[in-house]
């Protein structure tokens, strides 16, 4: 059954009072926190490269949020895009919202395919998790290619 399914669990998710983000008072696996955000990197991503940028604003939709805090979220965004492609040598990254699961505001970055160059740049290989430690991996993600403007 999916969560949406069960009405009263939904509405309390929705509503920020289940909602496991905020009960927790942050995501899971944070490397940074921005002006509006939190950045998310899972030690056992699905695929390479994975990023997570979480609101820290609780809103189910994006445009309930303040404009203010839309527009400084989309900021936090470009700062991801450009770190994660400058960190990958991405071709391309995609980018997603659902909540379909999970109806607290995150954006995924994924990057395309293989053929960003897995094997042809190393700071790739860096940010396959599985090799070296996770905390290593993203505190060089942080601090040397990626988050200047921020510490871990
Ligand atoms: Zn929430």
């Amino acid at each position: 059954m999916s969560t949406w399914n069960d009405h009263e669990r939904w509405t309390a998710m929705c509503s920020g009072t289940a909602c496991p983000i905020c009960c927790r008072k942050e995501p899971l696996d944070v490397i940074a926190t921005l002006e509006t955000s939190w950045v998310t990197m899972q030690e056992f991503a699905p695929v390479p490269g994975y990023v997570c940028l979480v609101s820290r604003t609780h809103a189910v939709e994006l445009h309930e949020l303040a404009e203010q805090v839309a527009v400084a979220f989309m900021r936090d965004a470009q700062k991801v895009s450009k770190a994660l492609s400058a960190a990958t040598g991405a071709v391309k990254l995609n980018y997603e919202i659902h909540g379909n699961s999970l109806p607290h505001l995150h954006m995924h970055f994924l990057l395309v395919t293989e053929v960003i160059g897995l094997r042809a740049n190393p700071s790739i290989q860096r940010l396959s998790w599985g090799q070296g430690t996770h905390r290593e991996n993203s505190r060089e993600f942080v601090t040397h290619s990626c988050f200047p403007w921020t510490s871990p």
